[in-house]
């Protein structure tokens, strides 16, 4: 039977072996564990994780007070009040981007609305408290200034390109630099060189996520991101017919094929849930990706199905307006909590060093 003795050095010390969901590493107890009150067998602590976990805090607050419900059995009561720690992280690659996860959101195939939904990741990331940054790499045709009603130019203060924000993103894309009528040709050095200059000369700030909006099929602008930085990983957005998922299958060999790992499958215009009669209609199939997710050994995301509201606010570039509506809502934020706990679980399997050495 275990009998430890309930006070607060035990405690720190049991909160001490959990693992930081961000980086897999045993807790810093200096930093990371707080006041702790003992009263009558009731344990309140105070536990510090980055906002990069932040989605998946309430998870990380039941792990908490399991551990010290089993170190302690007869304990009464645990309360875990999660707060949140500030960690920078080192500048990474040869661009000296500051931001913990970049992921890149891919799809086979153009119309899939891997725009759409690399859009509705960063804005749901947000709201869940991450510090997001987007960056529009579909230089052919950049479509995320349209999606979030941005017309801006891009400005330079002190040598850097100042994204644009959308309440408080960091958004950048060639959209803000060419007028939306103006064709882009980039011969493959000077898709390089802008993709580079877009990471390297953008203020982006501190951010737990970048999100890249890729363009559609190629490679190579995913072979530039794998050369100028360590990619976290690329999700694959499909739609669920079968001549999609073949496109969604070459997508992702082509990411691993470059290194970099797949973390997730989102099955996009996945049925249409009538707003009338709440039936479910799978216009295109359904469960395809999901299917497909496990048999090539990918992280299934999550769904979301075909809805007017994406279609119409996201033309009027007021798509952070169509994730209010609950049925966009609820799968937007299973997708954002399936990434973060799936990018945490790997972090746990293979322990990262808090600060990442410059390659
Ligand atoms: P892609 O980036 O794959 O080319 P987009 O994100 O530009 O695709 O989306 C293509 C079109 O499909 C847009 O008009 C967008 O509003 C629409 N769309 C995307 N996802 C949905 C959805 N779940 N429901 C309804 N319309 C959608």
């Amino acid at each position: 039977m275990n009998d430890k003795q309930l006070n607060e050095p035990a405690v720190r010390a049991a909160l001490a072996q959990l693992q930081d969901p961000e980086t897999g590493q045993k807790l810093k107890p200096e930093k990371q564990v707080g006041e702790i009150t003992i009263d009558e067998g009731a344990v309140n602590c105070v536990v510090r994780i980055t906002s990069h976990a932040w989605p998946i805090k309430d998870d990380f607050s039941t792990v908490a007070a399991d551990a010290i419900r089993n170190e302690f059995p007869d304990v009464q009561q645990v309360d875990i009040s999660i707060e949140s720690l500030e960690r920078t992280t080192m500048p990474k690659g040869e661009v000296g981007l500051t931001a913990k996860s970049i992921i890149a959101v891919g799809s086979g195939k153009g119309g899939v609305g891997k725009s759409t939904v690399a859009t509705s990741i960063v804005l749901t990331l947000a709201k869940m408290g991450c510090k997001v940054g987007l960056l529009d790499a579909d230089v052919y045709g950049p479509s995320v200034p349209h999606l979030l009603g941005l017309d801006a130019r891009v400005e330079i203060y002190d040598g850097k390109m100042q994204p644009v924000t959308y309440e408080d993103v960091p958004v950048m894309s060639m959209g803000f630099m060419v007028k939306p009528d103006e064709a882009v040709i980039w011969r493959g050095p000077m898709l390089h060189g802008s993709i580079s200059q877009l990471l390297r000369d953008t203020d982006w700030g501190d951010l737990d996520y970048l999100i890249v909006d890729m363009p559609p099929g190629t490679g190579d602008v995913a072979l530039s991101l794998s050369q100028l930085l360590p990619m976290t990983g690329g999700i694959i957005v499909c739609t669920p017919q079968q001549v999609a998922l073949l496109d969604a299958v070459k997508a992702i060999s082509m990411f691993r094929s470059i290194g970099i790992p797949v973390v997730g499958m989102i099955e996009n215009m996945s049925g249409f849930i009538c707003p009338g009669c709440n039936h479910r209609y799978d216009i295109f199939g359904h469960g395809g990706a999901r299917k497909k997710a496990e048999e090539l050994d990918v992280p299934f995301l999550g769904e979301i199905p075909l809805n007017m509201q994406i279609q119409q606010q996201s033309d009027v570039g007021n798509l952070s307006d169509s994730l209010e509506d609950p049925i966009c809502a609820k799968a937007m934020n299973q997708i954002a909590y399936n990434l973060v706990r799936y990018l945490s679980q790997q972090a746990a399997a293979t322990p990262r060093t808090v600060s990442l050495p410059v390659i």
